[in-house]
């Protein structure tokens, strides 16, 4: 396994959280505080701070992550979700660990995702 960011949440988390789903080096988590009826995050054991830095993992490990991003949104019962990654404090990033927020509704029914937020101050 890749050596934790001390400090860093997520490290603990993907070391010892409970998980609602995992594959090799990458694991999907309920968010603690979800803003849709399903609300996971799918983290990378590897410590990167943010998708900006996307290149430091290998292009098989790039193309397993998004690929276990969808496993996970069907294994939690969705067929229409939204992906977003925050990157940066001024788009909402507050963990400085890449993760991949996975939000939808098990009906499918998109007005009860959130409104995309203008970001205006960039
Ligand atoms: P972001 O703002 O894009 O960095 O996303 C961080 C996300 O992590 C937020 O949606 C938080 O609700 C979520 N979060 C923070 N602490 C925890 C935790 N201990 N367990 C699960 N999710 C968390
Ligand atoms: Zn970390």
């Amino acid at each position: 396994m890749p050596s934790p960011r001390e400090g860093c949440l997520f490290c603990s988390i993907v070391r010892e959280g409970t998980y609602v789903a995992k594959t090799r080096g990458f694991v999907a988590i309920d968010d603690i505080n979800p803003q849709a009826e399903v609300h996971v995050l799918v983290i990378p054991e590897r410590h990167v701070d943010t998708f900006r830095d996307i290149a430091e993992f290998h292009s098989g490990e790039t193309k397993r992550m998004l690929e276990f991003v969808a496993e996970v949104a069907k294994q939690v019962g969705l067929t229409d979700y939204r992906v977003i990654a925050n990157v940066g404090p001024y788009a909402g990033q507050t963990i400085f660990h890449l993760h991949w927020h996975v939000l939808g509704s098990r009906n499918g029914n998109e007005s009860r995702l959130p409104q995309m937020t203008a970001v205006t101050e960039l």
